[in-house]
């Protein structure tokens, strides 16, 4: 895709499992994928986030992926995947497929720096390595995950500190330790994957957590768990509260091997360090531990910068969507966060979603041919009564499509009118918050 300014219906932003289960169920309902819909994904190859993933990384020893929608038609399922190679390239090569047999046309790299109001349309710009290019669009699918954000929490002293700082999202294999002084932040199961790799290969290994760990003693974590850890941070995000993260609304889940590492001695996490210095972290009694590395397993926030020019944050912080949909904004619908942030929640939010969006698609259709009918009629001019004589008034936008000139007093073009897909109600809101990197579970 090289020419600026192409047309469509619908730009899904992200080809990872949540854009390709949006884009699955789009072309279901009959939207031509690279024509009437368009997935934008920064790549640099197919997978989304999993090829990224460490190499150790095992389908096995993960949780459970899921089937993206129709994946049987092409005869591969997880279930029986390839357990001996990385996850990365496993899942990578799935997604290939897939995209390949359904003919998504995910255009890669295509890295989207901002979503903007153009009129009553939005304007897409990415970068595709050859500059910048542009997609006018009706509407935005969002499904950019969060493994481009990661999070390290500031800590006094962070910055004078002489050794590494790595974050989960640089972790590649454990031999890069090899003799070092490791410290591995964080309570989720990443941070006890990365400390059960690295028992024999550091020269020494601390744990820290800022809470402590609630082990689950069935073994299994409930993935819907999520959806309560998730409406706790939005009542805190809302009380203007401090976030709890998302495993302490989930819990770690005691597998065998776990369990074997806690009686050990292995798995015994301290209490947070107080203070970084430049050769270690210390703590509130005192105590110093030396250290070459931090890992950080401290979690992600979503990816949302390129969507700032809508201004569709609260002044909490987070996003409220209804059903998928921005509150501020019914053309904007995320995909894959919150409770959706794991590959059977991506793969329910895709049908979901994918059907809002062709419902709105539909409304706006519908409100842009009756307001080309309203213009080709005989104009009545629309005195603003006393109390909206400072509102912006416009008398080509009509959104109850039925002719009523009041309707067409629309806020400021950068505030759109919070709108909600057809038949939908508002009150289910959510803010979407997402803090921990909760999800690898360690070999059993
Ligand atoms: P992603 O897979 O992250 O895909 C998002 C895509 O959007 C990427 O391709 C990215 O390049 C693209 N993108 C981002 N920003 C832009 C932009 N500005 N422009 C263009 N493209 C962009 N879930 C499970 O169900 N099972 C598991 O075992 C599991 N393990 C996990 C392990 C870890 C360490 C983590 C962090 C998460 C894990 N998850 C797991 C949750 C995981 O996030 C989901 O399974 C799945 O990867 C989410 O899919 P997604 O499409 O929402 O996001």
């Amino acid at each position: 895709m090289t020419t600026d300014d192409i047309d469509t219906s619908v730009v899904v932003i992200g080809g990872g499992q949540a854009g390709l289960s949006v884009s699955y169920y789009l072309k279901r309902l009959g939207l031509d994928p690279g024509n009437e819909f368009v997935v934008l994904d920064r790549g640099p190859g197919t997978g989304g986030a999993w090829q990224f993933r460490w190499e150790a990384l095992r389908i096995g020893s993960a949780h459970r992926i899921n089937d993206l929608p129709g994946m049987d038609e092409l005869g591969i399922s997880f279930e029986n995947a390839d357990r001996q190679s990385p996850a990365k390239d496993v899942v990578a090569d799935y997604y290939q497929r897939y995209e390949d047999h359904y003919g998504f046309q995910v255009v890669r790299p295509a890295s989207v720096s901002s979503v903007e109001n153009v009129g009553a349309n939005l304007r897409v710009t990415f970068n595709d390595g050859q500059g910048d290019q542009h997609v006018t669009t009706d509407i935005v699918i969002n499904a950019t995950g969060t493994w481009g954000s990661p999070f390290i929490p500031w800590y006094p002293g962070l910055k004078s500190f002489e050794g590494r700082h790595v974050h989960t999202t640089e972790y590649t294999r454990a031999e890069d330790f090899a003799g070092q002084k490791v410290v591995v932040v964080g309570g989720g199961t990443s941070a006890i994957g990365f400390l059960l790799e690295l028992e024999n290969v550091a020269e020494s290994l601390t744990w820290v957590s800022r809470r402590p760990i609630e082990f689950l003693e069935d073994g299994e974590l409930n993935l819907e768990a999520r959806v309560s850890a998730v409406q706790m941070q939005d009542e805190a995000a809302r009380a203007g509260r401090a976030l709890p993260s998302i495993v302490s609304g989930t819990g770690v889940p005691r597998t065998r091997r776990i369990q074997a590492g806690v009686e050990r001695g292995l798995l015994a996490a301290r209490p947070m360090f107080s203070s970084i210095e430049p050769a270690g972290v210390r703590f509130e009694n005192g105590s110093f531990v030396e250290a070459d590395v931090i890992i950080w397993s401290t979690g992600f926030r979503p990816e949302l910068r390129h969507l700032a020019p809508l201004k569709l944050r609260e002044k909490e912080g987070g996003i409220v969507v209804a059903n998928g949909t921005a509150w501020k904004d019914g053309r904007i619908f995320f995909a894959g966060y919150g409770p959706q942030a794991s590959t059977i929640g991506a793969n329910r939010a895709g049908r979901t979603i994918a059907r809002q969006a062709v419902a709105t698609l539909s409304r706006l259709k519908r409100e842009a041919r009756d307001l080309a009918e309203a213009e080709a009629a005989p104009v009545f001019v629309y005195h603003a009564p006393e109390e909206h004589a400072e509102a912006p008034v416009s008398t080509d936008l009509d959104y109850f499509g039925d002719g009523d000139a009041r309707d067409s007093v629309v806020p400021a073009a950068d505030e759109p009118t919070p709108d909600a897909p057809v038949g939908e109600p508002l009150e289910a809101t959510q803010a979407i918050v997402i803090d921990d990197d909760d999800w690898m579970r360690p070999q059993s």
